[in-house]
């Protein structure tokens, strides 16, 4: 059995990049403390940073008032030892995409937090039912598939993995609603509703660029203007961050097959270091 919704206080966040310090920043701003965990200070420190920045665009567009904001930081807690999350309820695991990283966490939290806490993996393209054979209780472990940017995104995708009890689905979905979002629901396939439909969509949008269909600014307004999407697939390429995108994309082509093999072009940007908006340069550039 896992916790309910109203026996959870405390939510510890694991990885304080930019998915966990999004997840730790809305947690607080519904209410919960937080325990932000990162193997390194400096890694924590730039998770609190990137808090502090995203509450300050709240403030200034009036959606937060300096109060709220300092009662959102003082929610939050920052640790690199993985015992103070002991007391949470629940967890998110928000480290790095990789099937050893996040069975080796698994593994050291199922001794660290009690028996009926509940865990969740943000995990974009990898098997939750994979992730969650590290422990032994697998029927807590959901995917909580937040979006990026956090604080903004409203979706939240949920995906049950083959053991996954019913109480630790509603629990997932419950939990996302009082973090202010919205749900919907997969099975534990390649990439799951979101990344396996977009992936091939931006992967298009690159080798059409790749292969002189249009210049980049066309693809991206043929596709705003033609099919009312905020961004157009290069854009929100390097919004993304190109190896992650690579990394999403690889995952789909090993599992899928051919028709998710990344475009030469992508693997080339993400070889010279031209991660999108990151490191400054992508598709286009960014000061
Ligand atoms: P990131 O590189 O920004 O952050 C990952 C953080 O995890 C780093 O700060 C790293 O130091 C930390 N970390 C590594 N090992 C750790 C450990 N053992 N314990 C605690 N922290 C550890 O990555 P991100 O973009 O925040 O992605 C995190 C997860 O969220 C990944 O699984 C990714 O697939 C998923 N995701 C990413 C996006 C996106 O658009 N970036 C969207 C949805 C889901």
């Amino acid at each position: 059995m896992v916790y309910d919704l109203d026996s959870i206080e405390r939510i510890g966040v694991i990885g304080a990049g930019t998915m966990g310090s999004g997840i730790a920043q809305v947690a607080a701003m519904n209410g919960y403390d937080v325990v932000m965990r990162d193997i390194e200070d400096q890694y924590v420190q730039n998770g609190f940073d990137s808090i502090e920045s995203s509450l300050d665009r709240f403030v200034a567009k009036d959606k937060l008032s300096e109060t709220e904001k300092a009662e959102t930081m003082e929610r939050i807690e920052g640790t690199t030892a993985l015992d103070d999350l002991a007391d949470c309820q629940a967890v998110v695991e928000a480290a790095l995409e990789d099937m050893d990283i996040k069975q080796d966490i698994f593994a050291e939290l199922e001794g660290v937090v009690d028996d009926e806490a509940f865990i969740a993996t943000n995990t974009s393209t990898l098997s939750i039912t994979t992730i969650a054979s590290a422990i032994d209780s697998e029927e807590r472990v959901v995917g909580l598939h937040f979006m990026n940017p956090v604080p903004v995104m409203k979706g939240v995708e949920i995906v049950y993995g083959e053991k996954t009890s019913d109480e630790a689905l509603e629990l997932a979905h419950d939990l996302a609603e009082a973090m202010g979002k919205e749900t919907w629901e997969s099975d534990d396939k390649p990439g799951f509703v979101a990344n396996r439909i977009l992936m091939p969509w931006i992967n298009e949008g690159i080798r059409a660029f790749d292969e002189g269909v249009a210049t980049k600014e066309d693809i991206d307004t043929g596709m705003k203007l033609g099919t009312n999407v905020p961004m157009g697939p290069l854009q929100l390429a390097d919004h993304i961050g190109l190896d992650i995108c690579l990394h999403a994309t690889e995952t789909l082509h090993e599992e899928l097959g051919d028709r998710y093999k990344p475009a030469y072009l992508l693997k080339r940007k993400v070889d010279a270091g031209d991660l999108g908006k990151k490191t400054g340069k992508g598709f286009y550039e960014y000061d």
